[in-house]
């Protein structure tokens, strides 16, 4: 058996450690999605965005479980990139 849901969305700001994300929430679990995976901007934010993909759902409790998220996974993978892939 599966279980899932269609999110429903709202704008959320996240302030941790100095950092600020503007990012999407689900209005009833409370869950705060990540902004690359989710594509926030066109998701929630209701703003134009240069990259157009299909959003994947990443969802995390704290604001510092997608802190370490977005450097774990997004920013560690961008600085392994060779440099000629990253222009
Ligand atoms: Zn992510």
């Amino acid at each position: 058996m599966a279980f899932t849901w269609e999110p429903r969305w709202e704008k959320v700001k996240i302030e941790s450690y100095g950092i600020v994300i503007h990012t999407c929430r689900d209005r009833i679990t409370k869950m705060i999605a990540c902004p690359i995976c989710v594509n926030a901007a066109k998701t929630c934010l209701e703003q134009s965005s240069r990259t157009d993909y299909k959003p994947s759902y990443m969802f995390f409790f704290t604001p510092e479980d997608l802190i370490h998220h977005i450097r774990n996974y997004h920013a560690m993978r961008y600085l392994k990139k060779p440099l000629n892939e990253k222009l």
